[in-house]
């Protein structure tokens, strides 16, 4: 019966008792997005920009990144907003013609936004291309940073974004983003937590490292914290925080989620009538005790019991 009711759920996302969360696709190029399209979301919560050029050795002209970024917009004309993300270059995901080579710690080298304050050119090329792309195809179009960790990069990224008539927001991947929302909140326009590097930086974890799977696992109280923290923020500052890491197509983590203030959720497509479904089985207040118990829990393990607890009785 549950997977008959997971399978039927059409949308869009929102408690049993009526409160909005907003389901987006995470997706990675035109035929991805094409496909989200299908599934029950309301955009695209993150569209990760440098899978299109991890095998290209130079650059692409500001036209050919246009094309790309169109074809992804395109399916979600009429159909809500795409939040595209800059080029997140580096550490796990090297790029021939951005990445600097020979680094010795490169998940905490010059990576994600740090490259793109290191070679100006590359992110205004990638920004005209966004522009041009969400001016082709109509689609609302969000634009954010990977890898920020100080207010005046959050605002020098979002000067950039905002004169070419975008909305702008930061990614929270590093524990001070998380630390300072409330600050950045004062000069971008949105935050979107992504639980994949703010694990890895809070628990110092590399990702990558499967026997370090108990400390990657976004379960942890102190993650958790830091998710509570940046939720707040966007809570008192009345602006959208949303979740695109890997924590938000876990259907009890999504819920407590919620219960911290979180207003979006992006998954593969593939997770999102799993969490609509069980977001749409619980209350608000039922999502705001399970962030509690979540919260107060010593380890992971009690973290999911506790929310277990809570959510399914
Ligand atoms: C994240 O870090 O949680 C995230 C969504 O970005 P990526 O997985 O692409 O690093
Ligand atoms: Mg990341």
């Amino acid at each position: 019966a549950l997977r008959a009711e997971v399978e039927g759920w059409r949308g869009p996302g929102a408690t049993a008792d009526g409160l909005p969360v907003k389901l987006l696709a995470n997706v990675a190029d035109g035929d991805s997005a094409a496909r989200a399209a299908q599934a029950p979301v309301q955009g695209v919560g993150l569209f990760r920009t440098e899978l299109s050029f991890l095998n290209r050795s130079e650059e692409p002209s500001v036209e050919e990144q246009t094309e790309i970024y169109a074809s992804v917009l395109r399916p979600f004309a009429d159909a809500g907003h795409v939040v595209v993300r800059t080029l997140d270059a580096g550490s796990d995901k090297p790029i021939a013609f951005a990445t600097h080579a020979g680094e010795e710690n490169p998940a905490l080298g010059v990576r994600g936004l740090r490259l793109a304050f290191d070679n100006p050119g590359l992110l205004e090329r990638q920004l005209d291309g966004i522009a041009a792309a969400a001016s082709e195809t109509g689609v609302e179009t969000w634009v954010m940073a990977p890898m920020v960790a100080t207010v005046a990069e959050a605002r020098d990224f979002a000067e950039q974004v905002r004169a070419r008539g975008l909305k702008p927001g930061v990614m929270v991947e590093v524990p001070s983003a998380a630390l300072l929302a409330h600050r950045m909140l004062e000069v971008v326009d949105f935050l979107s937590i992504g639980t994949n590097d703010l694990t890895q930086y809070t628990m110092a974890a590399d990702r990558m490292a499967t026997d370090l799977a108990h400390l990657t696992d976004p379960w942890q109280p102190a993650v958790l914290q830091l998710i509570a923290i940046t939720a707040h923020a966007g809570t008192q500052a009345g602006k959208p925080v949303g979740v695109c890491g890997e924590a938000a197509a876990d259907p009890l983590l999504a819920c407590a989620l919620v219960g911290m203030g979180v207003t979006s959720l992006s998954m593969a497509a593939a997770a999102v009538r799993a969490v609509g479904s069980q977001v749409g089985r619980v209350t608000q207040r039922q999502c705001e005790e399970a962030a509690e118990a979540a919260l107060s829990a010593d380890d992971p393990a009690g973290a999911r019991e506790a929310v277990r607890g809570v959510l399914l009785g």
